[in-house]
């Protein structure tokens, strides 16, 4: 009913749907989990799709576009790349500045770029930790399967910026002290693992107590 192609690291397959009805009928490829992303020729946004059991048929629009996307990134993986963002965060505290710290990751765990606000340090509100680690990674072919790590909920601005280039996923250190967009990126595709990490939390609590004014302004209240 439909064909399937991994690339090398199988991390990765691409389905395209020759028929109305296809028939799931599997949940894993290669042992990796699978999240099955629909994109109805209607406009409507992709999203995750959870395969039925696997004897289950459903219905499709002919023509639809799906694709399976592996979710090979565990809470320990992510973790792990907190660390560089919050590194980051604390670099950017001893500059005097706001403390985001943000990385972005290749689909095979390299990193591409890191960095954090620099309101305060360079006078550019337009320079958050997302944005930072966006640029250090300078051009990238494509964004696919690409992983921002960032140490705090992302603002609408880089919300934005995640779809804009289809970067596939966002790990949040924390969304307690600031709930930005990350839910809106969830509803249109883009996987959010959110790591509610104390030292994230705790380390935002303080810079708002300390300096709300700041604070206030980066959020653009
Ligand atoms: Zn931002």
């Amino acid at each position: 009913m439909f064909s399937a192609t991994a690339d090398g690291a199988a991390t990765r397959v691409a389905v395209t749907v020759t028929a109305a009805v296809v028939s799931a009928t599997s949940r894993a490829v290669n042992g990796i989990a699978m999240r099955l992303m629909v994109n109805f020729r209607s406009g409507a946004a992709v999203r995750p799709w959870i395969p039925p059991p696997e004897s289950a048929v459903f219905p499709l629009p002919a023509d639809t576009k799906i694709r399976l996307e592996g979710v090979n990134v565990d809470r320990t993986t992510a973790r792990a790349w907190l660390a560089t963002a919050l590194a980051e965060a604390r670099a950017g505290l001893a500059e005097g500045g706001i403390p985001i710290g943000a990385a972005l990751y290749g689909p095979d765990g390299t990193l591409l770029g890191r960095g954090h606000n620099r309101r305060v340090q360079d006078g550019d509100p337009s320079t958050h930790a997302e944005t930072a680690a966006f640029r250090a990674a300078g051009r990238q072919r494509t964004y696919r399967g690409t992983t921002m790590v960032t140490t705090l909920s992302p603002c609408w601005y880089c919300s934005g910026l995640v779809r804009q280039f289809g970067i596939s996923r966002v790990v949040v250190g924390e969304a307690t002290t600031f709930h930005g967009g990350h839910d809106w990126l969830a509803e249109h595709g883009v996987e959010i693992v959110l790591l509610d990490d104390v030292e994230c939390v705790a380390l935002m609590r303080d810079f708002i107590e300390k300096h709300p004014a700041l604070w206030n302004e980066d959020i653009g209240d």
